[in-house]
């Protein structure tokens, strides 16, 4: 039996964080600057992995900037 899986996903987790001056444009909450890792998966295993900074909301979640 073949079993076909076409299932791709991506994860955006956040690893570490640290508040920083600024606010959401938004939400008018703080913003924090945080160490991204963006997960994607294929058929449920991890394949691709990328690292990256951002500057995000603590209320929203909202990203207000990235560095690749
Ligand atoms: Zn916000």
């Amino acid at each position: 039996m073949v079993c076909f899986c076409f299932l791709v996903d991506q994860k955006k987790v956040v690893r570490r964080s640290r508040p920083v001056a600024g606010t959401c444009g938004r939400c008018r909450h703080g913003a924090t600057v945080a160490d991204m890792q963006t997960l994607t998966r294929f058929c449920c295993i991890p394949f691709y992995c990328k690292s990256w900074k951002a500057i995000v909301c603590t209320f929203c979640g909202r990203v207000l900037k990235s560095y690749t």
